[in-house]
Formats: structure tokens, sequence, C-alpha cells
């Protein structure tokens, strides 16, 4: 009986420790374009709108870019813009 007892308790003690391992820390992100004092996205600007792109051709959300709000809408009209005159894929490479 004992015996059961303490290998439930360390059973409980290795969830624990296993949802502390899945709250990893935040690292604070900054918006590119609002670093460089960028007010106008360029969509001719490839080299950069190629970094906000998947592999396959998705555009990357805000929360994972860490571009602000105001930036982050400018770039989805600039890559959907360049998608339009072929400078980004639509779909895969
Ligand atoms: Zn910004």
């Amino acid at each position: 009986m004992e015996n059961k007892k303490v290998s439930a308790a360390s059973k409980d003690f290795g969830g624990e420790d296993k949802v502390k391992k899945s709250r990893r820390p935040m690292k604070k992100k900054v918006c590119e374009f609002c670093e460089k004092g960028i007010a106008e996205i360029d969509y001719k600007d490839v080299s950069r709108l190629r970094r906000y792109v998947t592999e396959k051709g998705k555009i990357i959300s805000a929360r994972t870019s860490g571009c602000c709000a105001r930036h982050q809408r400018q770039l989805t009209v600039a890559i959907k813009r360049a998608r339009m005159v072929a400078l980004l894929p639509f779909k895969g490479e």
C-alpha cells in the first residue's frame, strides 16, 4: 500500500515539471519597420518581404513576426501586391 502511494506522489511531481517546461519565457520582439523608421512598406522590397513569408508562401502572423498592427497591415498589402506582380509566389516554390 505504501509503495503505491509513493509512486503516485512521484507521478504528480513529474506532471508538474512537464507543465513548467511547456511554459517558455517569451522573447520580446520589436517591430522591425518601427525600429528602422520605415513608414511605408515597399512591395518591391522583396528581400525584406521574404522574411515575412513561409517557404510555402504564407504570410507569417504578427504574433510570430513581432510586427506592430500598423506595419503588419501594411506588410500583408505589400506581400499581396508583390504576388500580383510575380515578385513573390502565391503558393510554394
Ligand atoms: Zn511597426
